[in-house]
């Protein structure tokens, strides 16, 4: 049975259908999907979900999904989760642990949104979806697209990293370069939407990418028991979506009644090169400003303004988090001491989280005993130019020099 609803607008309370294809309300705001979680509570339970498959779609009474419809896999979902114990005992944190969303397909988990959106639109009838990307979106919603037989239109920024590039092409997305920013990108194809009729998926410009990246809050509950969930969820914060989707997942599972009692504070990392939620954060606000200048080597939280930013601040107050910046040489340095020391190598916003639990630790806000939860976004396989490879070719037959 699906339990969709209909959408609704968190800036101005307006209801809209779920039937047909949509962007935003008439006020701006994006849409969240709503679902008739009281009719859920009467005929789920968690013991339900044992023996189901092991990917975000076991979780498809939480998702739009309409009845009998095959859901558009690649496997993702239900990644591990594993403790950092070497990390822990150097950073002072006895319980400290990391979600490595790099086993998902496409090597992000972009692959949960682009999985649950691409499902949506194809029950929708959809034919073409167009999106600018900075890079993992693009991949992800390209590969999602292919095995749905959709046609994907992808513009980029072409100082993007050549593996978006490749990943586009491979899966048979039409890719055009824009000497421009993601901005730049993100207005050729609204214009190429309008003209052609292409559905535009940027990012919460679609109501359902978030459903699918709630799948991580899913799990969290889930692989915590439905009750020791996380005291702290650290998550590097680009458009948010995950931590929006992450808050949204822990509100629907105490509203059916799976989890009660205290929730996690939620985390919000960017770069002090791109940190408007953080300013906003701290300045009180509720909305961001364009952050001009954006720079970091963190291209999924290089985001100057994020369309679901109060959503963001929302989650972080509610959850009583907080937001914080991390350096450029923080990341690195976490990078290199996770793959180190705990054998993970992550990408660049996962070491900017990782790097953050150990800033929040050394203020104070993570007390040692505290469940921490780190969030890696994506593989660091993605990733060769974080690791520096200045290898000397000895000539054959001589010693090794050890
Ligand atoms: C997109 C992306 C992010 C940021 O995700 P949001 O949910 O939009 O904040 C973080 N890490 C990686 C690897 C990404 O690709
Ligand atoms: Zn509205």
């Amino acid at each position: 049975m699906s339990y969709l609803s209909h959408l609704e607008c968190p800036r101005c309370g307006e209801e809209h259908s779920a039937d047909k294809p949509i962007n935003l309300c008439q006020c701006g705001g994006p849409l969240l999907a709503r679902y008739d979680l009281k009719r859920l509570t009467q005929k789920l339970s968690p013991a339900d979900l044992r023996g189901r498959v092991a990917t975000m779609w076991r979780y498809r009474e939480f998702l739009p999904v309409e009845d009998g419809q095959e859901p558009v896999t690649l496997g993702e979902g239900c990644t591990p989760t594993f403790p950092l114990n070497e990390l822990g005992k150097r950073w002072g944190m006895s319980d400290l642990m990391l979600k490595d969303e790099g086993l998902c397909p496409t090597g992000t988990f972009k692959a949960r949104g682009a999985s649950a959106g691409i499902t949506r639109a194809k029950a929708l009838g959809i034919a073409t979806v167009a999106m600018p990307t900075a890079g993992n979106a693009g991949g992800a919603w390209s590969a999602y697209g292919a095995r749905a037989r959709m046609e994907v239109i992808i513009a980029m920024p072409a100082d993007a990293p050549e593996m978006a590039k490749t990943e586009c092409i491979a899966y048979g997305a039409k890719t055009f370069l824009v000497d421009g920013l993601i901005s730049d990108a993100g207005k050729m194809i609204a214009a190429g939407a309008k003209e052609h009729g292409w559905f535009e998926v940027s990012t919460l410009k679609e109501p359902y990418r978030i459903e699918g990246k709630k799948t991580m809050g899913l799990e969290i509950a889930e692989d915590s028991g439905w009750r020791d969930l996380p005291d702290v969820v650290i998550y590097p914060t680009g458009g948010g979506v995950g931590i929006i989707g992450i808050w949204k997942a822990l509100a629907e599972l105490e509203e059916v009644g799976w989890i009660s009692g205290k929730k996690p504070k939620m985390v919000a990392v960017q770069s002090d090169g791109c940190a408007p939620i953080v300013e906003a954060f701290e300045a009180g606000r509720r909305d961001s400003d364009f952050w001009e200048g954006a720079h970091t080597l963190a291209g999924g939280i290089r985001v100057p303004k994020a369309l679901g930013d109060f959503l963001v601040l929302d989650a972080i107050r509610e959850s009583g988090g907080t937001a914080l910046t991390v350096s450029d040489e923080e990341i690195v340095a976490a990078h290199a001491e996770l793959a180190e020391v705990e054998g993970a190598l992550i990408c660049p916003e996962g070491a900017a989280a990782a790097a953050a639990a150990k800033k929040l630790r050394e203020d104070g806000f993570i007390a040692a005993g505290d469940r921490v939860l780190i969030l890696n976004t994506g593989s660091g396989l993605k990733y060769p130019e974080m690791t520096e490879v200045n290898l000397e070719v000895l000539p054959k037959g001589g010693r090794l020099p050890v």
